[in-house]
């Protein structure tokens, strides 16, 4: 039956008390001691001063407190903010103001990234109560990493304490499962980070979808550095993991010594990663030398992965159950995936299929459905053929935090508006062709950047390759390839122009081939290529 976050956590509370919820390397928290821990925490926040509605903040890396401290925002019927906390400070102070939280819990200490130190830059003289800068912002509380903490601040300890000292003032702020539970903000690929308003129903069903899908039989352990601000981490990890009474392994940052050192000490069995990831992981000698056997599931997702990966994960990890998932925040969480029984035609070829609903008592069938439109003029295209994404779901977004026209764009009568283009196969599974707000028009004629960049990254001396339209008097835009070389290789952009000459019609033979490196790339604080940003570069740089 739909519930609150707060409601799931109890009712998970109640059935596996003494299980691990979370792991890490010097403590291990039950579900009922993260559940008391959440009421004292609400309890605390009621005693600031936070009413239903209210916006928290929360700046803080895959920390065991974190769970304790998501799940006291939901009991106290505020809504939880979570930010990236590798926002540099401009970054944090557009989401801070754009958000408009009562209140911001924030770690200390994390290599002087975000901490409230920074505050004072964004709100100079901010002590405690709001300033010109952050109107709304009354509470700061600190989490200490890292052995330091900013004198004069309230800690997360302190927070606890206020709950004892105010018992039972949460239990007025009650959210009822279709209230607003989380802002999430996107990951800001295509221009700037929008928060996106979730209910807790919504992402608890496709919490319940994805343990539905990937098969979760009892005692899973998900291990990942994925954020938990990110719909990846939060739903596919933690809240997944609770479904079957399961435990996760967090991680405060990725790496895969790290990676390999976790898995055999927590026997975790199952792997969280992006593509970029999983081929660090391959690539990391650790994997031979680490006891891995306890692992035998993986699921990729949030970018595309690279020809061939599937293969690797199998052969190199022992890794028999794989699955692919596809989705946005704005839908909720992750919408389609691979059956881990898939073959790996599917799992390397496809997004997977919509996941599959239908347990604790909730509707059967496929989570959401999917149709195709023009990009163009909008039109419904027949039998799924190659266009924008369009689904349709119960745990779609209410819209976008106070922007009322990026909403009426995206949301419509139909579904949601995806941007991405592809297509829907005859057996149900969806095929990923590009972002529509990546295409460009070349003399009248629509380019798909995918096809240049799949065609070029084939050239041996070629390791990435970022296909993007520059403004052009003769044709309108045309094409200016980004390429990182593979190391060592001597690659000239006139021999892969030619290489484009001989492959492709000529509208798509782009005009310029720029050479990069990977660390120049404009990326998105999760690691996805932000092309807007090489676009602009490549129109500056041939200005
Ligand atoms: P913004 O909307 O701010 O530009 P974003 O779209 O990257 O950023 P997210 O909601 O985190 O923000 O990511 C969703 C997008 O990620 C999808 O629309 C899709 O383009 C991409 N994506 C997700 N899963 C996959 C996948 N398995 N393969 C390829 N792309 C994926
Ligand atoms: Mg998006």
């Amino acid at each position: 039956a739909p519930t609150t976050l707060d409601g799931f956590l109890d009712r998970c509370a109640g059935e596996f008390p003494d299980r691990p919820l979370v792991l890490t390397d010097d403590r291990t928290a039950t579900y009922a001691e993260i559940a008391a821990w959440s009421v004292r925490l609400a309890d605390g926040l009621a005693a600031l001063g936070v009413r239903p509605g209210d916006r928290v903040g929360v700046l803080m890396a895959n920390y065991l407190e974190f769970v304790p401290l998501k799940f006291a925002i939901a009991r106290a019927g505020a809504v939880a903010v979570p930010f990236n906390f590798l926002y540099r400070r401009d970054e944090l102070a557009y989401v801070l103001a754009q958000s408009r939280c009562a209140v911001l819990v924030t770690m200390t200490g994390f290599a002087g990234l975000a901490h409230p130190e920074m505050l004072d830059e964004i709100a100079p003289g901010w002590t405690e109560g709001p300033t010109d800068a952050l109107p709304e912002l009354r509470h700061v509380v600190q989490f200490p990493t890292d052995g330091r903490s900013v004198p004069g601040v309230r800690t997360l300890d302190d927070l606890a304490a206020l709950g004892d000292a105010h018992p039972g003032g949460a239990a007025a702020g009650a959210a009822a499962p279709d209230d607003l539970g989380d802002i999430l903000y996107t990951s800001g690929t295509t221009g700037s980070p929008k928060g996106v308003m979730v209910t807790h129903d919504a992402v608890l069903r496709t919490a319940y979808a994805s343990a539905l899908t990937r098969a979760f039989e009892d005692g899973r352990r998900i291990l990942f550095s994925l954020p938990c601000y990110h719909m990846f981490g939060y739903v596919e990890g933690l809240l997944a993991a609770m479904v079957v009474g399961g435990a996760i392994v967090p991680r405060t940052a990725f790496a895969p010594a790290d990676y390999f050192a976790s898995v055999e000490r927590h026997r975790a069995t199952e792997l969280l990663a992006v593509p970029t990831m999983t081929v660090a992981l391959l690539e990391h000698p650790d994997r031979r030398t680490r006891d891995l056997s306890s692992v035998f599931a993986l699921l990729s997702g949030a970018a595309p992965a690279p020809v061939g990966l599937w293969e690797k994960v199998r052969d190199e990890l022992g890794i028999t159950e794989m699955t692919t998932g596809y989705g946005m925040t704005e839908c909720g969480g992750a919408m389609t995936m691979s059956l881990p029984e898939d073959d790996l035609e599917r799992h390397s070829a496809t997004v997977g299929r919509p996941k599959l609903a239908g347990v604790a008592g909730l509707p059967g069938g496929d989570l959401c459905a999917y149709t195709t439109i023009d990009p163009l003029t909008g039109d419904p295209l027949p039998d799924g053929g190659e266009g924008e994404l369009v689904s349709h779901g119960p745990t779609h977004m209410l819209g976008y935090w106070e922007k009322p026209a990026e909403t009426a764009e995206t949301l419509r009568a139909d579904g949601v508006h995806s941007g991405d283009l592809g297509r829907i196969r005859d057996d149900g599974y969806l095929q990923l062709t590009g972002r529509s707000k990546e295409l460009y028009k070349s003399g009248g004629e629509l380019v798909m950047p995918k096809e240049i960049e799949e065609l070029l990254t084939r050239h041996p001396g070629v390791s990435q390759a970022y296909a993007v339209g520059v403004p052009d008097e003769r044709w309108g835009e045309v094409g200016c390839v980004w390429v990182v070389p593979e190391p060592g290789a001597d690659v000239r952009p006139d021999d892969l122009i030619a290489l484009c000459k001989d492959k492709l019609a000529r509208f798509k033979v782009p005009k310029h081939v720029l050479l990069t490196t990977a660390e120049e790339l404009p990326t998105t604080p999760t690691g996805k290529v932000q092309k807007f940003r090489l676009a602009r570069r490549a129109a500056e740089r041939l200005s």
